[in-house]
């Protein structure tokens, strides 16, 4: 007995409509960045010209009154570090940010090492909402 022709379309159909659907997740998934662009959308230079933090902000005060210690103790690698903000959330408006001390356009923070651009952003963002926030301008 011959195969039922609409039988086969609805295979057909089923197999592309499942690679449609896995071609469309995978555009979904970008791999972390803050505004889901996969971290492509960074406002400032990548990597950072250096991530030796100058003297004058090493144990300079955060926006929240905070001094940094001199060896914070969380990695960039292991708080979702961004090159981007996070919506509104970005480092220049977190609590925990040391704003530029030198000139150079990249501060610090108290708790993430390395230097640290106004864009940034990592999962430890702490609202602050003062007058001297800094604003991310790429
Ligand atoms: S968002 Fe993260 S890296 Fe940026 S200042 Fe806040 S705690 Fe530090």
């Amino acid at each position: 007995m011959p195969e039922d022709p609409t039988r086969t379309d609805r295979r057909s159909y089923l197999k592309y409509a499942g690679a449609a659907t896995i071609v469309g997740l995978a555009g979904c998934s970008g791999g972390g960045g803050g505004n889901g662009d996969g971290g492509n959308g960074a406002t400032h230079e990548v990597p950072h010209p250096t991530e030796t933090v100058p003297e004058p902000e090493v144990t300079a005060q955060a926006l929240n009154g905070q001094s940094r210690p001199e060896n914070p103790n969380q990695a960039k690698e292991d708080v979702g570090f961004e090159h981007e903000p996070n919506g509104d959330q970005h480092c220049g408006n977190c609590g925990l940010y040391v704003p530029d001390g030198n000139d150079d356009e990249y501060g610090a923070c108290t708790v993430v090492q390395g230097t640290i651009h106004p864009c940034d952003w990592c999962n430890l963002w702490a609202a602050y909402d003062g007058e001297d926030t800094v604003p991310c301008e790429s």
